[in-house]
Protein backbone atom coordinates (compact mmCIF):
# COMPACT_ATOMS: atom_id res chain seq x y z
CA UNK A 1 0.00 0.00 0.00
CA UNK A 2 1.07 3.29 -0.87
CA UNK A 3 2.43 5.88 1.55
CA UNK A 4 0.68 8.58 -0.42
CA UNK A 5 -1.60 10.19 1.46
CA UNK A 6 -4.41 12.45 0.08
CA UNK A 7 -5.30 15.50 1.95
CA UNK A 8 -8.68 16.39 0.13
CA UNK A 9 -11.36 17.02 2.31
CA UNK A 10 -13.69 13.56 2.92
CA UNK A 11 -17.15 14.61 1.51
CA UNK A 12 -18.93 12.96 4.59
CA UNK A 13 -19.25 16.02 7.42
CA UNK A 14 -18.88 14.95 11.21
CA UNK A 15 -16.27 12.12 10.65
CA UNK A 16 -14.41 11.44 13.95
CA UNK A 17 -10.82 9.89 14.01
CA UNK A 18 -10.25 8.55 17.28
CA UNK A 19 -6.47 7.47 17.52
CA UNK A 20 -3.53 9.76 16.67
CA UNK A 21 -0.55 9.84 17.71
CA UNK A 22 1.31 13.50 17.87
CA UNK A 23 4.96 14.06 19.07
CA UNK A 24 4.63 12.92 22.68
CA UNK A 25 4.52 9.93 21.28
CA UNK A 26 8.11 9.12 21.45
CA UNK A 27 7.27 7.29 17.87
CA UNK A 28 4.93 10.04 16.25
CA UNK A 29 6.29 13.21 14.47
CA UNK A 30 4.08 16.34 14.37
CA UNK A 31 2.29 18.95 16.72
CA UNK A 32 -0.85 19.02 18.09
CA UNK A 33 -2.01 22.13 16.49
CA UNK A 34 -0.42 20.36 12.79
CA UNK A 35 -2.49 17.65 13.33
CA UNK A 36 -5.71 19.96 13.89
CA UNK A 37 -4.83 21.66 10.89
CA UNK A 38 -4.78 18.83 8.90
CA UNK A 39 -7.73 17.36 10.18
CA UNK A 40 -9.71 20.79 9.37
CA UNK A 41 -8.61 20.20 6.30
CA UNK A 42 -9.45 16.63 5.71
CA UNK A 43 -13.50 18.07 7.31
CA UNK A 44 -13.41 16.42 10.20
CA UNK A 45 -15.63 17.11 13.18
CA UNK A 46 -13.64 15.62 15.84
CA UNK A 47 -10.35 14.77 16.36
CA UNK A 48 -9.01 12.71 19.75
CA UNK A 49 -5.61 12.91 20.59
CA UNK A 50 -4.50 8.86 22.13
CA UNK A 51 -0.63 9.56 23.27
CA UNK A 52 1.28 6.37 23.76
CA UNK A 53 1.37 5.67 27.50
CA UNK A 54 3.45 2.42 28.15
CA UNK A 55 4.44 1.81 31.78
CA UNK A 56 4.82 -2.33 32.17
CA UNK A 57 8.38 -2.10 34.23
CA UNK A 58 8.91 -5.46 33.08
CA UNK A 59 8.63 -5.15 29.27
CA UNK A 60 11.15 -6.41 27.69
CA UNK A 61 12.20 -3.13 25.30
CA UNK A 62 11.66 -0.57 28.47
CA UNK A 63 10.53 2.13 26.07
CA UNK A 64 8.25 3.91 28.45
CA UNK A 65 8.61 7.05 28.04
CA UNK A 66 6.77 9.89 26.46
CA UNK A 67 7.84 12.80 24.81
CA UNK A 68 7.61 16.67 26.25
CA UNK A 69 9.43 19.36 24.19
CA UNK A 70 11.38 17.23 22.11
CA UNK A 71 13.11 15.50 25.58
CA UNK A 72 11.88 11.99 26.35
CA UNK A 73 11.01 11.41 30.11
CA UNK A 74 9.43 8.52 31.95
CA UNK A 75 6.13 7.72 31.89
CA UNK A 76 5.08 8.25 34.93
CA UNK A 77 1.03 9.99 35.62
CA UNK A 78 2.38 13.25 36.51
CA UNK A 79 4.59 13.46 33.26
CA UNK A 80 1.25 13.75 30.66
CA UNK A 81 0.43 16.90 32.44
CA UNK A 82 1.99 19.39 29.52
CA UNK A 83 -0.01 16.82 27.14
CA UNK A 84 -2.98 17.07 29.02
CA UNK A 85 -2.97 21.09 29.08
CA UNK A 86 -1.81 21.13 25.28
CA UNK A 87 -4.92 19.34 24.03
CA UNK A 88 -7.19 21.29 26.37
CA UNK A 89 -5.84 24.40 25.64
CA UNK A 90 -5.47 23.55 21.61
CA UNK A 91 -9.52 22.57 22.06
CA UNK A 92 -9.76 25.72 23.08
CA UNK A 93 -8.37 27.16 20.08
CA UNK A 94 -9.67 24.79 17.68
CA UNK A 95 -13.61 24.63 18.98
CA UNK A 96 -14.38 27.98 17.29
CA UNK A 97 -12.81 26.92 13.92
CA UNK A 98 -15.38 23.84 14.37
CA UNK A 99 -12.81 21.32 15.25
CA UNK A 100 -13.84 19.42 18.50
CA UNK A 101 -10.45 17.91 19.56
CA UNK A 102 -10.37 15.52 22.69
CA UNK A 103 -8.23 14.14 24.93
CA UNK A 104 -7.58 10.38 24.47
CA UNK A 105 -4.44 7.94 25.84
CA UNK A 106 -3.33 4.72 24.42
CA UNK A 107 -2.70 2.60 27.40
CA UNK A 108 -0.30 -0.08 26.53
CA UNK A 109 -1.93 -2.94 28.47
CA UNK A 110 -0.32 -5.49 30.30
CA UNK A 111 -1.51 -7.33 33.76
CA UNK A 112 -1.35 -5.36 36.58
CA UNK A 113 -1.35 -2.06 34.57
CA UNK A 114 -4.66 -1.21 36.42
CA UNK A 115 -3.50 0.83 39.31
CA UNK A 116 -1.58 3.37 37.20
CA UNK A 117 -4.59 3.05 34.68
CA UNK A 118 -6.99 4.73 37.45
CA UNK A 119 -4.41 7.04 38.93
CA UNK A 120 -4.37 8.36 35.39
CA UNK A 121 -7.93 8.89 35.17
CA UNK A 122 -8.69 9.82 38.73
CA UNK A 123 -5.93 13.27 38.45
CA UNK A 124 -6.85 13.97 34.59
CA UNK A 125 -10.29 13.54 33.35
CA UNK A 126 -9.43 11.73 30.02
CA UNK A 127 -12.02 11.81 27.60
CA UNK A 128 -11.40 8.46 25.74
CA UNK A 129 -9.10 5.30 27.27
CA UNK A 130 -7.83 3.27 24.10
CA UNK A 131 -6.09 -0.36 25.38
CA UNK A 132 -3.35 -0.98 23.13
CA UNK A 133 -2.29 -4.35 23.46
CA UNK A 134 1.32 -4.86 21.90
CA UNK A 135 2.58 -6.57 24.53
CA UNK A 136 2.46 -10.40 25.55
CA UNK A 137 4.72 -12.08 28.15
CA UNK A 138 6.34 -9.10 28.39
CA UNK A 139 7.23 -8.82 24.64
CA UNK A 140 6.43 -6.87 21.88
CA UNK A 141 4.49 -8.75 19.24
CA UNK A 142 3.95 -5.71 16.81
CA UNK A 143 7.44 -4.52 17.25
CA UNK A 144 9.60 -5.32 13.92
CA UNK A 145 13.19 -6.08 16.50
CA UNK A 146 11.04 -8.51 18.81
CA UNK A 147 7.75 -10.17 17.00
CA UNK A 148 10.19 -12.84 16.51
CA UNK A 149 11.03 -13.57 19.94
CA UNK A 150 7.20 -13.73 20.61
CA UNK A 151 5.73 -15.96 17.79
CA UNK A 152 8.87 -18.63 17.35
CA UNK A 153 8.22 -19.85 21.09
CA UNK A 154 4.37 -20.47 20.18
CA UNK A 155 2.34 -22.10 17.69
CA UNK A 156 -0.47 -19.71 15.39
CA UNK A 157 -3.36 -20.84 17.36
CA UNK A 158 -1.07 -20.50 20.99
CA UNK A 159 0.01 -16.96 20.07
CA UNK A 160 -3.70 -16.03 19.16
CA UNK A 161 -4.39 -17.66 22.25
CA UNK A 162 -2.91 -15.47 24.82
CA UNK A 163 -3.50 -12.00 22.50
CA UNK A 164 -7.56 -13.05 23.49
CA UNK A 165 -6.72 -14.02 26.96
CA UNK A 166 -5.25 -10.62 27.37
CA UNK A 167 -8.09 -8.83 25.59
CA UNK A 168 -10.53 -10.63 27.90
CA UNK A 169 -8.43 -9.67 30.91
CA UNK A 170 -8.04 -5.72 29.80
CA UNK A 171 -12.35 -5.53 29.13
CA UNK A 172 -12.89 -7.00 32.16
CA UNK A 173 -10.97 -4.25 34.01
CA UNK A 174 -14.10 -1.90 32.38
CA UNK A 175 -11.18 0.60 32.71
CA UNK A 176 -11.14 0.92 28.54
CA UNK A 177 -13.29 2.60 26.25
CA UNK A 178 -11.93 0.32 23.18
CA UNK A 179 -9.79 -1.96 22.62
CA UNK A 180 -7.81 -0.90 19.61
CA UNK A 181 -6.42 -2.74 16.45
CA UNK A 182 -7.91 -5.57 17.43
CA UNK A 183 -6.19 -8.53 15.69
CA UNK A 184 -3.15 -6.75 16.03
CA UNK A 185 -1.07 -9.69 15.90
CA UNK A 186 -1.66 -9.93 12.08
CA UNK A 187 0.65 -7.07 11.55
CA UNK A 188 3.97 -9.64 11.58
CA UNK A 189 1.93 -12.49 12.32
CA UNK A 190 1.23 -13.79 9.08
CA UNK A 191 4.13 -13.45 7.48
CA UNK A 192 5.16 -15.26 10.27
CA UNK A 193 2.94 -17.84 10.54
CA UNK A 194 1.14 -17.68 6.36
CA UNK A 195 -2.48 -17.85 6.20
CA UNK A 196 -3.18 -20.73 9.05
CA UNK A 197 -3.12 -17.61 11.39
CA UNK A 198 -6.05 -16.06 9.68
CA UNK A 199 -8.27 -19.06 10.71
CA UNK A 200 -6.83 -19.15 14.41
CA UNK A 201 -9.44 -16.71 15.99
CA UNK A 202 -12.11 -18.77 15.56
CA UNK A 203 -12.93 -20.78 19.09
CA UNK A 204 -12.39 -17.51 21.04
CA UNK A 205 -14.26 -14.98 19.22
CA UNK A 206 -17.21 -16.06 20.90
CA UNK A 207 -16.43 -15.23 24.81
CA UNK A 208 -14.45 -12.45 23.59
CA UNK A 209 -17.62 -10.85 22.12
CA UNK A 210 -19.64 -11.86 25.13
CA UNK A 211 -17.08 -9.73 27.07
CA UNK A 212 -16.81 -6.98 25.48
CA UNK A 213 -21.14 -7.21 24.83
CA UNK A 214 -20.96 -7.47 29.05
CA UNK A 215 -18.32 -4.85 30.37
CA UNK A 216 -20.01 -1.94 27.26
CA UNK A 217 -16.29 -2.10 26.26
CA UNK A 218 -15.67 -0.92 21.87
CA UNK A 219 -14.11 -2.39 19.71
CA UNK A 220 -11.77 0.32 17.75
CA UNK A 221 -12.06 0.05 13.34
CA UNK A 222 -8.15 1.10 12.75
CA UNK A 223 -7.28 1.32 9.08
CA UNK A 224 -3.37 1.28 9.91
CA UNK A 225 -3.41 -2.20 8.71
CA UNK A 226 -3.68 -1.23 5.22
CA UNK A 227 0.05 0.95 5.92
CA UNK A 228 1.28 -2.28 7.43
CA UNK A 229 0.94 -3.54 3.88
CA UNK A 230 -2.57 -5.81 4.85
CA UNK A 231 -5.34 -5.55 2.64
CA UNK A 232 -7.58 -5.07 5.39
CA UNK A 233 -8.32 -2.88 8.57
CA UNK A 234 -7.86 -4.28 11.99
CA UNK A 235 -10.11 -5.79 12.58
CA UNK A 236 -10.92 -7.57 9.26
CA UNK A 237 -14.69 -7.08 7.42
CA UNK A 238 -15.82 -10.20 8.76
CA UNK A 239 -14.94 -9.82 12.26
CA UNK A 240 -16.57 -6.19 12.54
CA UNK A 241 -19.58 -7.87 11.27
CA UNK A 242 -19.92 -10.92 13.58
CA UNK A 243 -18.99 -7.84 16.39
CA UNK A 244 -21.71 -5.96 15.68
CA UNK A 245 -23.87 -8.70 15.19
CA UNK A 246 -22.65 -10.02 18.51
CA UNK A 247 -24.02 -6.75 19.98
CA UNK A 248 -19.87 -5.79 20.75
CA UNK A 249 -20.21 -1.56 20.28
CA UNK A 250 -18.15 -0.36 17.27
CA UNK A 251 -18.61 3.38 17.01
CA UNK A 252 -15.31 4.44 16.69
CA UNK A 253 -12.37 4.89 13.68
CA UNK A 254 -9.06 5.31 14.00
CA UNK A 255 -6.23 5.91 11.63
CA UNK A 256 -3.40 5.29 14.62
CA UNK A 257 -1.50 8.28 12.56
CA UNK A 258 2.29 8.68 13.77
CA UNK A 259 2.19 11.71 11.33
CA UNK A 260 -0.07 14.59 10.27
CA UNK A 261 -0.61 13.43 6.87
CA UNK A 262 -2.22 9.92 8.13
CA UNK A 263 -5.17 11.69 9.56
CA UNK A 264 -8.22 10.10 8.67
CA UNK A 265 -6.00 7.78 6.77
CA UNK A 266 -8.51 5.90 3.96
CA UNK A 267 -11.82 6.90 5.88
CA UNK A 268 -13.69 7.49 3.07
CA UNK A 269 -14.12 4.25 2.64
CA UNK A 270 -13.92 3.14 6.35
CA UNK A 271 -16.48 5.86 7.16
CA UNK A 272 -19.32 3.63 6.11
CA UNK A 273 -18.55 1.24 8.61
CA UNK A 274 -19.84 3.52 11.28
CA UNK A 275 -23.43 5.13 10.26
CA UNK A 276 -24.70 5.19 13.44
CA UNK A 277 -21.37 7.64 14.96
CA UNK A 278 -21.66 9.60 11.63
CA UNK A 279 -24.14 12.82 10.77
CA UNK A 280 -24.79 13.93 7.37
CA UNK A 281 -25.47 17.41 8.15
CA UNK A 282 -26.01 18.48 4.45
CA UNK A 283 -28.19 14.95 4.24
ZN1 LIG B 1 -1.31 0.61 19.37
ZN1 LIG C 1 -1.70 3.82 18.33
Amino acid sequence: MSELINIEPLAVEGVMDYHCHCDYSIDAAGTIEEYCHIALKRNLAEICFTTHFDSNPYSDGKDNFIRIKGEKVPATVENLEPYVEDVRKTAEKFYLEGLSVKLGLEIGWYEGCEEIVAKVQDRYDFDYLLCGIHEIDNICFCCHSSFEKYFSQYSATQAVEKYYRQVNFAAKTKLFNTIAHFEYYLKYGLGFYGEEILKAHKPFLEEIFQTLKETKTGLEINTSALRHGLNHYYPRMEIINAAKKAGVIVDYLGSDAHRPEQVGYDFEVAVALVPDTVHDTNG
